[in-house]
């Protein structure tokens, strides 16, 4: 991806209608960018920020049928996100893999309840199925899990679901996009939508966060898929709109992987307030979240509250045998979910069905709200469908079932870059040419000199945030090490994109203000 020629391509295009215009570069906006190109269409995408900067990059990082809605009955949503599960693992083995998880029971109920449950859970998956789910006893479960409070235990649960890297797999959906000639931008604000005579959408006024020029974009479709934000875009289209969103936000903590010493995570079913709490390994170290609390603002930065921290330690005290500390925390990140708002009160709210939600307001703005990561793939297919159908496109047929991210025949001496999918081997080769750029970045990170240096010739990168955030996840696994290494991240991203001593001290500046959201 290359933002320069992205853009010249933008403003060759300027006279033209484009077939469909993307609001929004999360989980939801890149797939359908993918699901529109591959179907042929003339597609271009506008994200505010960097792609994943909201929500898509705060995720649990589950490929999930999700065993809660199975409680809630919700049976159709978990077959379908279990199917979309196996796409997922299928189509990209680089950026996700099968994880085992294990419930810890301390009552009889409990045993049969959850094996039972799991065993239906497999069912649901029926071909796709990542592992049969089974019983085992007190001493397998403290085997597997050598940190979980013995005290009580009956034993655990052990079922399978897949993980992945969110914010990996955003970039990768961009990079896809971009080479079947979509046209894809971050830093990108569609400030308003443009109209007809017969107040029919026909396309976006946009402005480019990095110049500030402005563009007056035409298009047949415009698609809004802005998550918490679609409520900024709906009332763009209909100025006295009710807000139909109210976020609710979710935070996980990062601990070092001494907390759990197993391959295995801990699903803890039902927490003091009900919600699900999932501690698992990621990246060498462990995630644990996550909570569930209304809020009454939308932002791109949401911050975690002190309660709800407190609420994930005490939650994580009650079942390790090591009670992890504030100090012991190496990142704190929150997610905003959408939820439904009561039009007439918006205040109120009740939790909308995790299933997403595609409507057509009478202007022809196609909006998606709600879904997950996991069913990210359906919901653009679902998205293009109903575009095609209100008769906005001409009929084409979905190809993203099999659409493949990376292909096997790749052959890697290092198996920890296989997240760069098909193309880890540049990055290989980068090392060979310049052995120096093979050392790491910090002892305590994974990264190399040369993944920056590759990054920035490939993925778009325009901030030291979005380095260490979401092309590397140094923000996401460690605060304190990210922030050691930034000078030298910034000095080699300067190099690269051709940038001076001040564009690095601003983007200091810049991060060491960032990292107050996550510590
Ligand atoms: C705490 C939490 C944990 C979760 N865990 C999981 C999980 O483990 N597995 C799973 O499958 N799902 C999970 N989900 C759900 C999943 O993360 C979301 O469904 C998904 O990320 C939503 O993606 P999105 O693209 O709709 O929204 P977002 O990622 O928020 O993207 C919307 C984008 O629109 C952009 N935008 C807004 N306004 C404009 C504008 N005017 N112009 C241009 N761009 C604009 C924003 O900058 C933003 O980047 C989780 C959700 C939460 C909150």
């Amino acid at each position: 991806m290359n933002r320069k020629s992205l853009i010249r391509d933008l403003q060759n295009h300027l006279a033209m209608q484009w077939d469909i215009i993307v609001i929004g570069g999360g989980a939801t906006g890149l797939g359908i960018a993918l699901d529109a190109v591959t179907r042929g269409y003339k597609t271009l995408l506008l994200e505010q920020s960097d792609f994943a900067k909201g929500t898509s990059s705060r995720s649990t990082k589950l490929v999930h049928g999700g065993v809660r809605y199975l409680a809630q009955g919700d049976i159709l949503l978990v077959t379908e996100a279990l199917h979309e599960r196996g796409r997922m693992l299928k189509n990209a083995p680089h950026l996700t893999s099968n994880q085992e998880f294990v419930i810890p029971v301390y009552t009889w109920w409990d045993v049969f309840f959850y094996t039972v449950g799991l065993k239906f859970y497999d069912l649901l998956a029926g071909r796709l199925s990542m592992g049969k789910s089974y019983f085992i006893s007190r001493s397998r479960t403290l085997e597997r899990l050598p940190l979980l409070k013995a005290e009580g235990l009956k034993g655990g649960v052990v079922y399978h679901d897949g993980q992945f890297d969110d914010s990996r797999m955003a970039i990768a959906l961009a990079m896809a996009a971009v080479e079947k000639g979509g046209t894809l931008l971050n830093y990108f604000k569609v400030n308003s939508l443009l109209k007809d005579e017969k107040n029919r959408i026909i396309g976006v006024r946009a402005k480019d966060n990095d110049s500030d020029n402005e563009y007056e974009i035409h298009a047949k479709l415009v698609i809004n898929a802005t998550g918490v934000f679609a409520d900024e875009i709906h009332s763009m289209d209909e100025p006295a709109s009710k807000p139909t969103i109210r976020p609710s936000q979710g935070v996980h903590i990062v601990l070092d992987n001494s907390f759990l010493e197993s391959d295995s995570a801990i699903m803890i079913p039902k927490t003091d307030d009900g919600r699900v709490l999932f501690a698992i390994p990621w990246y060498g170290k462990v995630v644990v979240g996550t909570t569930d609390t209304p809020l009454d603002e939308i932002s791109l930065e949401p911050r975690a509250l002190d309660e709800e921290v407190s609420f994930i330690l005490r939650t994580a005290e009650k079942y390790l045998t090591r009670p992890p500390s504030r100090e012991d925390v190496q990142c704190i990140f929150a997610g905003l979910r959408p939820l439904a708002a009561n039009p007439d009160n918006p205040s109120a709210t009740k939790e909308v069905s995790r299933r997403h939600k595609i409507t057509i307001s009478r202007s022809g703005l196609l909006s998606i709200v709600g879904g997950k990561w996991t069913s990210y793939r359906r919901m653009a297919e679902e998205t293009i469908n109903k575009g095609i159908r209100a008769g906005m496109l001409d009929h084409r047929k979905c190809v993203t079932k099999k659409f493949s991210f990376y292909s096997d025949g790749t052959t890697l001496k290092s198996d920890r870059l296989k997240i760069y999918g098909d193309k880890a081997a540049e990055i290989e080769r980068i090392t060979e040419e310049q052995p120096e750029l093979g050392e790491k970045l910090d002892a305590g990170l994974p990264y190399t000199k040369a993944e920056i240096v590759w990054i920035c010739r490939k993925e778009m990168p325009l901030t030291l945030e979005d380095m260490l955030a979401r092309r590397t996840r140094a923000l996401f696994l460690d605060v304190r090490t990210s922030v050691a290494i930034s000078p030298l991240v910034a000095r080699i991203m300067a190099a690269e994109l051709g940038y001076d001593e001040v564009w690095q001290q601003q983007q200091l500046t810049a991060y060491s203000q960032l990292i107050a959201n996550y510590m």
